[in-house]
């Protein structure tokens, strides 16, 4: 599983339906990325490209999400796919709308414009929160140092990334890390 197939996972994140779904080996059972359920455990979780590969498997669709159901499937422009695909690969990296435009060959303006459209949210917002949300998996998950992380998540300043962190979540990462 990657990172942010888990990431979506976690938070329910509609955005990856239909992208991908996910089954959990202790019921047998596969979801949308959004489903409401109960989290399951990482180790129990399959990622599934398309129902049928999860049907094959021997999965059966959940009745709270209904992942059998096509008509959830809504095919988002090209270039938001692609902003976000930067963006998840990209996270280590010093990613500003400016440098995301580039890379798609369009202004910043429309980037913006596009973007903040179909998903209502920015395109530096959703940067942010994916950001965010890789520091506080890797807070709770790994041993690393507050400095490693900020890196990893494309800040060279750890005090940068300290005051960004308090800022999106109300905590310092060390407390977030220790409060869990
Ligand atoms: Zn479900």
């Amino acid at each position: 599983m990657k990172e942010f197939e888990w990431i979506a996972i976690r938070n329910n994140d509609n955005r990856f339906d239909g992208q991908f779904f996910y089954g959990v080996s202790t019921t047998l059972i596969f979801c949308r990325p959004s489903c409401p359920s109960k989290l399951p455990l990482r180790q129990h979780v399959s990622i599934f490209l398309s129902q049928c590969a999860a049907l094959e498997a021997g999965y059966r669709p959940c009745k709270r999400c209904c992942p059998d159901d096509v008509a959830f499937v809504q095919p988002r422009s090209q270039i938001v796919n692609q902003t976000i695909e930067i963006i998840e690969t990209q996270l280590a990296e010093p990613l500003t709308l400016k440098k995301l435009a580039e890379q798609l060959f369009v202004s910043p303006t429309y980037l913006q414009k596009v973007f903040s459209k179909e998903m209502n949210v920015s395109p530096t917002r959703y940067l942010m929160k994916a950001r965010m949300d890789l520091a506080k998996q890797q807070l709770l998950t790994t041993d690393l140092q507050v400095s490693d992380i900020a890196q990893s998540v494309g800040y060279l300043n750890a005090a940068h990334f300290s005051t960004a962190f308090h800022k999106y979540t109300n905590q310092s990462p060390t407390h977030y890390r220790t409060k869990v």
